[in-house]
């Protein structure tokens, strides 16, 4: 039903159906991520969490509240290793990142994000393999390198589109706060331009319906 074993960089979407996808990875980390609920929640706004199992392992509370506002979550290694990785040590990275993720959240996730969109190290083809849905972006805001805010809302306005998958981070670092400050505002602009948001689950499914 998720396109298992399918790589996807957004949803195809009926043009005049202005849904777009929300994701953030690396987390979940302790402000950052509360930060990042608390502005999504205040704009009813749902969105996908692509978790470090290292990060998760760090901040369960964060995970947990996740998954209990109704966010989806993916799966995003435990490490974040981006070297080349025989297939023991590739199934190793998703396995107990997906264990930790159900043991926290109770949730047993089919997707899949490969840390820096790597398609070539072994946990890609994994994941393929295991029947995860890869889940690449349309939209990267390149929050990661510490932009100004305009830059980060700018870029993500300019690669909106319907269907689309954006890319944020709430994990990998302490300072995140150009992505919070950027959240409002590009959240707003998008339902100026009558976008409203999905999670990836959900957007596979109407992608699906689209069919
Ligand atoms: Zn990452």
């Amino acid at each position: 039903m998720y396109y298992h074993g399918a790589v996807i960089k957004e949803g195809k979407v009926d043009p005049n159906n202005k849904v777009i996808a929300l994701s953030f990875d690396d987390g979940p980390w302790r402000k950052n991520t509360d930060s990042i609920l608390k502005i999504l929640k205040r704009n009813n706004v749902k969105a996908t969490f692509f978790m470090l199992g290292d990060s998760l392992a760090n901040f369960p509370q964060q995970g947990k509240l996740i998954a209990d506002e109704g966010h989806a979550i993916g799966n995003h290694t435990w490490h974040h290793f981006y070297h080349r990785m025989d297939e023991q040590t590739a199934g190793k990275e998703i396995e107990t990142t997906a264990d930790l993720i159900y043991k926290t959240t109770n949730i047993k996730t089919t997707l899949f994000r490969p840390p820096g969109g790597i398609m070539t190290n072994c946990v890609a083809d994994y994941a393929k393999k295991h029947n995860y849905t890869i889940v690449m972006w349309s939209a990267d805001s390149i929050d990661y390198s510490h932009p100004s805010v305009p830059v980060i809302v700018n870029r993500v306005m300019r690669e909106a589109k319907p269907g689309g998958i954006v890319l944020m981070h709430d994990g990998g670092g302490n300072n995140r706060s150009q992505t919070i400050a950027a959240l409002p505002q590009i959240i707003s602009k998008l339902k100026a331009q009558g976008y409203s948001f999905v999670t990836i689950p959900k957007l596979l499914q109407m992608q699906v319906a689209t069919k």
